[in-house]
């Protein structure tokens, strides 16, 4: 059998190495603790970019002990074998609305990204807010934007943290129109991780598609996605160069129906 060639992985901080997938600008985040055991958060998105990180992942002699699905949608829950046999933790939300949509789940999966071992997708085990269980301290923050029991992801000693589908250069903020009030609930989101990136200095954000931003980065991006909220729920035009992709202008024409008809 031929071996997959190991994928690039970029340390963004100590202990915080990105590999950055061709498709949707897919991040996957490898966090190293110093016994050389590491944590996968959101492998993706296809059978061989996981293949690529697992020799990757084992290139550098890594243990992995555990996996982390920022939320349950299906680009940030497929796992495969080469990773090992290792529990993936998500909020008790998360998990739930994975089992809840699993056929879903599977649905899109294979429409977008065919191959992935089905019996592995979407299989998390519920953790509870706060320190994952694992050397080196990660906490996972719940939020509940975009997806149901979304969170983010913590790193305080890297000063890092991973933003799951929040935060990106690329995609305006993407509700989840199941909720109640999907603007506030976003809204507040934002809020919330503004304050852990000041209690944690946090110097380096990931977000789950696109490009890596710093603080004063970070800080344009939380304006941006207010600034796209706010108008979302005005009337008038709303002007934001992410809307040049055509994907995320019918996503974001859907958001303006569906929002404006509350
Ligand atoms: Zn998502």
């Amino acid at each position: 059998m031929a071996r997959t060639a190991a994928r690039d992985l970029v340390e963004v901080a100590p202990g915080v190495l990105v590999a950055t997938a061709r498709a949707y600008t897919t991040t996957s985040t490898v966090l190293v603790a110093d016994d050389a055991t590491c944590v996968l958060v959101d492998p993706a998105v296809t059978p061989a970019d996981l293949d690529g990180l697992a020799a990757a992942v084992a290139e550098r002699d890594l243990t992995v002990l555990g996996g982390v699905s920022t939320h349950p949608h299906w680009d940030h829950v497929v796992w495969s074998r080469a990773l090992g046999d290792v529990p993936r933790w998500a909020t008790p939300a998360a998990c739930e609305a994975a089992r809840r949509e699993r056929a879903h789940l599977v649905r899109d999966a294979d429409a977008e990204a065919p191959g992935h071992d089905v019996a592995l997708l979407a299989r998390l085990t519920p953790h509870r807010a706060g320190p994952l269980p694992w050397c080196t301290e990660a906490l996972l923050v719940e939020h509940g934007a975009h997806a149901p029991g979304a969170a983010v992801v913590v790193v305080p000693a890297a000063r890092a943290l991973l933003a799951g589908d929040l935060l990106s250069d690329l995609e305006v903020p993407l509700l989840d129109l199941a909720d109640a009030d999907p603007v506030t609930t976003y809204l507040t989101a934002l809020d919330r991780v503004e304050e852990l990136v000041h209690e944690h200095d946090v110097r380096v954000v990931v977000p789950g598609h696109g490009h890596r931003a710093d603080r004063a980065e970070t800080l344009r991006r939380l304006a941006a996605d207010r600034a796209y909220l706010g108008a979302l729920t005005g009337r008038g035009e709303v002007d934001d160069e992410r809307l040049a992709d055509p994907w995320l202008r019918s996503e974001h024409e859907r958001q303006v129906a569906a929002v404006r008809a509350r």
